[in-house]
């Protein structure tokens, strides 16, 4: 996404480490690391890439059917 940097405090035994994630990587959790700017892509973001790719084909052969008239 960007160059921003978040922070992440894993726990670590008795005490937390400092984990600098990159905004758009994945975070030490599992998640998605997202800065200030972008956090509120977040949806959209997940959305986006979760879209089933037949969606494309689906509106293909809505275009060759429209053709057809
Ligand atoms: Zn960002």
């Amino acid at each position: 996404m960007c160059d921003n940097k978040i922070t992440y405090y894993v726990p670590k035994g008795f005490d937390y480490r400092e984990h600098l994630v990159q905004c758009g990587r994945t975070d030490p959790f599992g998640g998605l690391a997202l800065c200030e700017q972008h956090e509120h892509e977040r949806l959209y973001i997940l959305t986006k890439s979760d879209e089933p790719e037949d969606a494309s084909y689906q509106d293909c052969d809505w275009f060759e059917n429209t053709r057809d008239w």
